[in-house]
């Protein structure tokens, strides 16, 4: 089978409703390229009819590529899967539920074909989220913007499309804890952003809900950034210069006026100040060595239960 020039990687996680109009519109869109390509669907573990969509389109059509994940192992870690499974020279991710509309791929491809090797989509504005995902999401793009090293363009979700020679660095990196838009800006490259309206989710509901959202900032600040360790120096200096100052000031009252100072509520609020913020620190310190641990551990990233049939890979993936 000749290799595809396209690849085009789509998570999948209970998207029973959407898989079939996501296939149908791929095709359209992918038809009229003209080129070979192949459509990855990485099934993280699905729990409804998700796996059994995915593989009767298998049987259809020979392009679709199915790896089935032996349990949900999460968004990050089922694109890197179709990464790593892709063959195309240009890699496409793309959301199953539609909000990506498939027919911007043919600007990120004419980006592409002008010589970036990263192209990513940006939002320019965002149909049927509720105010609350659209401020969040706002939020944290512009606060990683700010506190990490990595220049991360802000709006921009996974939807994008890497050169071959993007995607073979990004499967060398197999940290456990992983923000792929962070990794890919991290790359280098010629970059390139190409604006898009997102569109409402076509069927079902989302599967990020306010716990993974989290959970991916929190992977997003640790992994490109110190800042939250150089906090707990910055507040220690903060502390100990107010002491500094305070000091003097205290003793020079209670000399004039015996009553300054009097009582235990200042003492009990700068204790109680000083714990919380000890206790911050620590709980910062936990995050980042709990993540050494995971990558000391070395377990795969993934585990898959069924591989696309024509897999030619000897080395194995994970
Ligand atoms: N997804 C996944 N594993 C998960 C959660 C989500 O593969 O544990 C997929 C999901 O099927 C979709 C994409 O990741 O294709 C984005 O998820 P979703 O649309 O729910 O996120 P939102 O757009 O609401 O941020
Ligand atoms: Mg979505």
């Amino acid at each position: 089978m000749e290799t595809p020039t396209f690849s085009i990687v789509v998570p999948v996680y209970n998207e029973e409703g959407c898989l079939d109009e996501l296939y149908r519109r791929i095709v359209a869109v992918m038809e009229s390229t003209g080129e070979p390509w192949e459509l990855v669907l990485v099934d993280d573990g699905s729990r409804d009819r998700s796996t059994e969509i995915i593989k009767r389109l298998a049987e259809q059509d020979r392009r679709v590529r199915p790896v089935i994940f032996a349990r949900n192992f999460g968004h990050q870690i089922a694109v890197t899967a179709g990464l790593d499974y892709s063959r195309g020279q240009a890699v496409v991710i793309i959301d199953a539920d539609l909000q990506d509309p498939p027919e911007v791929i043919l600007d990120l491809i004419a980006k592409w074909r002008e010589g970036y090797e990263v192209v990513y989509a940006v939002r320019t504005e965002r149909e049927g989220e509720t105010w609350f995902k659209k401020f969040t999401a706002a939020a944290f793009y512009r606060l990683i913007y700010r506190i990490t090293d990595v220049k991360i363009p802000v709006d921009t979700g996974d939807f994008r499309l890497m050169d071959r020679k993007v995607v073979d660095v990004l499967s060398r990196m197999r940290e456990h804890h992983r923000f792929l838009r962070g990794m890919s800006a991290w790359v280098g490259f010629r970059q390139i952003g190409v604006p898009y309206k997102r569109a409402p989710r076509y069927a079902g509901e989302t599967k990020y809900p306010l716990r993974k959202m989290l959970r991916l900032a929190l992977n997003a600040i640790t992994s490109f950034s110190y800042f939250p360790l150089q906090l707990a120096t910055y507040l220690g200096f903060l502390a100990a210069g107010l002491a500094i100052v305070a000091i003097p000031v205290v003793i020079i009252l209670r000399a004039l006026q015996p009553q300054a100072f009097f009582g235990q509520a200042s003492t009990l609020i700068a204790v109680l100040f000083l714990g919380g913020v000890q206790l911050i620190s620590l709980g910062i310190l936990g995050e980042y060595v709990g993540r050494i641990y995971d990558e000391v551990k070395g377990r795969p990233l993934y585990v898959v239960r069924e591989v696309p049939s024509d897999d030619q890979t000897i080395e194995k993936k994970s």
